[in-house]
């Protein structure tokens, strides 16, 4: 499966850089073999390779679809920065579990202030597992941003839910709507007083059991409970 950043429309398409060498120099594909390709935009398509050098792939697109493994309404993951490789590693699996955008948060209780290089590092991870989980549409990953100016930019008719311990019980009719959902994750030293008053009329307080959990768990716990219930 290949990444093409590309309209997919046309009769043939053009795979260059990276994607040509991965086909053409470390998988040995020929003229004649068949490929998946998603633009991350949302369509994905069968093709034949035509021609194949070191550096351009010609292919024919055989079909086209839109990718049918997004989550039925778009899911926000609004989260402080875990340190070190667990951030990597949240990128991969909020991929994987469908998360529409993820917003990196600058909290009063932030210990990690990513640079925006470092973000955008961040989008070979969702494309490689865009690749496994075969998603069509990219996750997108916003600039960092700061926990009154996040707030003020959701719709209040959105379903907003802030992981707290002490919070209510998980629900599942909170996410049964048709509108999109966002999920808020605080920093190692939690959300502070501040914090949780500026949100409170506007956010439902969400407890994950009796277990202080790292950043990345409580999100992804979160958002799986959220896609199960968006599912069901
Ligand atoms: N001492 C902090 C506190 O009491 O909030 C713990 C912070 S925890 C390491 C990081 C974030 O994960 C929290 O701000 C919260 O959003 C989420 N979290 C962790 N465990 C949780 C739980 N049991 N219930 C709800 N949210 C949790």
């Amino acid at each position: 499966r290949f990444f093409l950043p590309a309209n997919l429309k046309g009769p043939t398409a053009e795979l260059l850089g990276p994607e040509a060498h991965h086909l053409h120099n470390v998988l040995r594909l020929q003229p004649g073999d068949e490929i998946e390709l998603f633009d991350g935009d949302g369509t994905e398509a069968t093709a034949r390779v035509e021609s194949a050098s070191k550096k351009r792939i010609v292919v024919s697109i055989l079909s086209r679809q839109p990718g049918a493994a997004e989550l039925p309404v778009p899911l926000i993951l609004a989260t402080a920065i875990p340190k070190g490789d667990r951030f990597r590693w949240l990128v991969e699996k909020a991929t994987e579990l469908g998360v529409t955008r993820l917003v990196p948060l600058q909290t009063e209780r932030s210990v990690v202030d990513p640079r925006a290089t470092k973000l955008e590092k961040m989008r070979a991870a969702v494309i490689a597992a865009s690749k496994q989980c075969r998603r069509a549409r990219l996750m997108e990953i916003t600039p960092l941003q700061n926990w009154a100016e996040f707030l003020t930019s959701r719709p209040t008719d959105d379903p907003l839910l802030m992981a707290h311990p002490g919070g209510a019980a998980w629900q599942a009719d909170w996410v049964a709507g048709e509108r999109p959902t966002t999920i808020c994750i605080g920093p190692e030293g939690g959300f502070s007083d501040a914090e949780i008053s500026l949100a409170n009329s506007r956010a439902t307080l969400v407890d994950l059991g009796p277990r202080i959990l790292r950043i990345e768990t409580a999100a992804l716990a979160l958002v799986a409970l959220c896609g199960a219930s968006l599912r069901s």
